[in-house]
């Protein structure tokens, strides 16, 4: 029988938010315990070039502009799903978090240099204490479209109100099975398919769409759920995505055995759904749409990192819950923004920060090729 940290597990939780909502327990099962490496941190990007500087943009070397800002404002999360975080994930200190007015001056920087949507993410951001206070911050300085993404297990209509007042125009839900066993054993919790459908009905009545859902499906796991999944972009009129398994798992198990591909997946949905392809999808856009056929509301989409990769129009950069940059989900270097914010830089000093660390994004990940080498940060401590 294998070992596991309950104490971060539980403290996890009840740091970050106590309340009546927190869950009681948490059931684990874990087969295997990852390996936890360093994070490979580079304090300083090299200056871009003067033009580049000088734009006030942030572009990278490949010419590709920087619109979207992942913010992730946690790195806790309640839920331990096996394609993310082992129970045993070491937490970053909490005093390296960043603060919600830190984040709040980051984000009116990068406004500042071009960013048009930020969103909001982590580990399980509705865990966040002051994430209400974050979204303000955000709204009272910027413009830009704020969203979430959460495994909406903790939402209820109050916070959901609170969040939509304070300035939030968007919220993804994932959800990775419809059947309750399975979803316990996927996302090693004591949350349900139901619990997670009440927040969705929640977030519909409240007015905060358009909608989206993420799945990730699994071989062996959930790989047979694609079209029941599918059921609830028709249920709610909403757009069901479906995202490739990537090697973010922080326990490094990931393997091409495991990853189900966009292609597998839409021809599973057309067996019970036939689909027709949307003209509309945004150049930048991470997913590609389809209708349903029948006329049915509703929309499937793919996000095909690993078949089908999109960095080529890639407008994201990464910020994580312990300020770091990263220039792409599959760095393996990231920049250290904490420190020089802590040590009094002022805004311009920040922004050609942003300017300098986008200027080193990689052209791509090559994730079958085989070179390829997974990052050391799991996709729990970089954002989603
Ligand atoms: N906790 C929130 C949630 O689950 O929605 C937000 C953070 S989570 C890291 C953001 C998204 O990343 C989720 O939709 C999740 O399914 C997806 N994700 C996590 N690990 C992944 C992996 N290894 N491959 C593909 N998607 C992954
Ligand atoms: Fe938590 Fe989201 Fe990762 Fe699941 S995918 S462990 S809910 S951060």
């Amino acid at each position: 029988m294998p070992t596991y940290h309950y104490d971060s597990l539980v403290n996890a939780m009840h740091d970050c938010r106590n309340n009546d909502e927190t869950p009681s327990a948490v059931r684990l099962s874990l087969t295997q315990l990852a390996t936890v490496e360093p994070v490979h941190v580079d304090q300083t990007p090299a200056p871009a070039p003067a033009h580049i500087r000088t734009a006030r943009t942030m572009m990278d070397s490949h010419g590709r502009v920087i619109r979207d800002l992942r913010i992730s404002i946690t790195d806790r999360c309640n839920f331990r799903c096996v394609y993310c975080m082992e129970p045993d994930v070491q937490f970053a200190p909490r005093q390296s978090l960043l603060s919600p007015d830190e984040i709040v001056r980051i984000a009116r920087i990068a406004e500042g240099l071009g960013v048009r949507k930020i969103r909001l993410t982590g580990g399980e951001p509705t865990l966040h204490p002051r994430l209400t206070e974050i979204i303000q911050g955000i709204r009272s300085a910027t413009s830009v479209e704020i969203a979430m993404i959460t495994n909406g297990s903790l939402l209820t209509r109050a916070l959901l109100r609170q969040w939509k007042n304070a300035g939030l125009q968007r919220i993804t839900i994932s959800i990775d099975s419809m059947r309750a066993d399975r979803f316990a054993q996927i996302t090693r919790s004591t949350s349900s398919p139901d619990a997670v459908l009440a927040g969705l009905e929640m977030c519909l009545t409240e007015g905060l769409t358009p909608f989206k859902m993420n799945a990730v499906l699994i071989r062996g796991w959930n790989d047979d759920e694609a079209a029941d999944l599918a059921a609830l972009a028709r249920r709610y009129d909403l757009q069901m995505r479906f995202i490739e398994y990537m090697p973010l798992d922080s326990g490094h198990t990931w393997d091409t055995t495991k990853w189900v591909s966009a292609a597998e997946t839409r021809a599973q949905i057309e067996k019970r759904f036939p689909l027709i392809a949307c003209e509309d999808d945004e150049v930048s856009s991470t997913a590609r749409t389809f209708a349903f056929a029948d006329g049915a509301p509703g929309r499937i989409g793919f996000i095909a990192p690993v078949s089908n990769p999109f960095c080529g129009a890639c407008s994201r950069l990464r910020l994580t819950a312990d300020g770091k940059v990263r220039p792409c989900l599959f760095s393996r270097r990231e920049w250290n923004l904490l420190e020089i914010v802590r040590a009094g830089a002022d805004d311009d000093a920040i922004a050609n920060f942003l300017i300098d660390a986008t200027w080193t994004k990689q052209p791509g990940h090559g994730i079958l090729s085989p070179e390829f080498k997974q990052p050391q940060r799991p996709m729990s401590a970089i954002g989603g």
